[in-house]
C-alpha cells in the first residue's frame, strides 16, 4: 500500500475565522481525508510539531510527500528540509501544493526564486489539461473549472518542466503553468497550483482525483539506486 505524508503548516486555520471554517480539520486533514478513502495508507505532519512532524522515521516510511504551506516557509529548518532533499533525490515522490511554491523545499529542488505574481480576487479560474495521455490527468477531462481560486500568473520562475501537464486561465487575462512535472536523482515531483486557504479546491472531486493520480504517478517504482564512482569494466 503507498504510504503517504500530508504536510501543512497548519497556522492559519487556527487563527483565521475564515480559513477554520473553511477547513475545520486543516488543510492536511481535508486532504488525508480523500487520499485515505482513495486506498492510501496516510498519515499527516505539521510545523508546530517535533522536528515539523518529519523525523527521519516518518520519511523512512513516505513513499510521496504532499507539502502545503503559505506564510512560514522561512520556520521550516534547515536541517528538516535537507533531509526532505535527500529523500527525494533516494526516490521519495513530492507533489508541492498551491503556496507551497516558495517553500525552502521546493526552491532548493528548482535552483531558481520560484516567483509569480498573485491576486486573491474570489474570482473563478480554468485550468486546462494540455497533456491528455498522462497518468495525471485520468478522468479529469478538459478542464476543470474553479469557482473560485487565487490568481498565480506568469511569469512562474522555475526551470522548464520535465512535463507540462496544466496551464490556468485568470479572468483577468492571466495565465499560469499550473501543472509541471520534474525530476530529480531518483525523486519524482509534481507542482499544482489550486488550493488557497479560503477557497473550497481541496473538496473539488476533479482537484482531488488529479491528487490521487499525482500520488501513483510519483511514488518510486524501482528502489535499486545506480552505482556512481569508479567502476570495473564489466567485459574482460
Ligand atoms: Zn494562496
Amino acid at each position: 500500500m503507498t504510504r503517504v505524508t500530508v504536510w501543512n503548516e497548519f497556522r492559519h486555520e487556527k487563527t483565521d475565522a475564515k480559513v477554520q471554517s473553511m477547513y475545520p480539520d486543516g488543510i492536511h486533514g481535508q486532504i488525508s481525508q480523500f487520499l485515505t478513502a482513495a486506498g492510501f495508507e496516510v498519515t499527516t505532519a505539521t510545523l508546530d510539531e517535533a522536528e515539523h512532524g518529519l523525523t527521519a522515521e516518518v520519511l523512512e516510511k513516505t513513499d510521496v510527500l504532499i507539502w502545503w504551506g503559505h506564510k512560514a516557509h522561512e520556520e521550516v529548518a534547515d536541517e528538516i528540509v535537507e533531509s526532505v532533499h535527500q529523500k527525494v533525490l533516494e526516490g521519495m515522490g513530492l507533489i508541492v501544493l498551491h503556496s507551497g511554491h516558495f517553500s525552502k523545499i521546493f526552491k532548493k529542488l528548482m535552483g531558481t526564486s520560484c516567483d509569480l505574481k498573485w491576486r486573491e480576487d474570489d474570482r473563478h479560474a480554468r485550468i486546462w489539461n494540455i497533456n491528455p495521455s498522462h497518468p495525471i490527468v485520468a478522468g479529469i477531462g478538459e478542464c476543470i473549472e474553479l469557482e473560485q481560486e487565487e490568481m498565480y500568473g506568469e511569469h512562474f520562475d522555475i526551470p522548464a518542466p520535465d512535463e507540462l501537464i496544466f496551464v490556468s486561465w485568470f479572468p483577468g487575462g492571466e495565465v499560469f503553468r499550473s501543472g509541471c512535472t520534474f525530476s530529480r536523482g531518483n525523486g519524482k515531483i509534481f507542482y499544482f497550483q489550486p488550493g488557497h486557504e479560503t477557497y473550497n479546491s481541496y473538496y473539488n472531486k476533479k482537484v482531488q482525483q488529479v491528487i490521487i493520480n499525482a500520488v501513483n504517478w510519483a511514488k518510486a517504482t524501482d528502489n535499486i539506486q545506480p552505482a556512481y564512482g569508479h567502476f570495473d569494466a564489466l567485459e574482460k
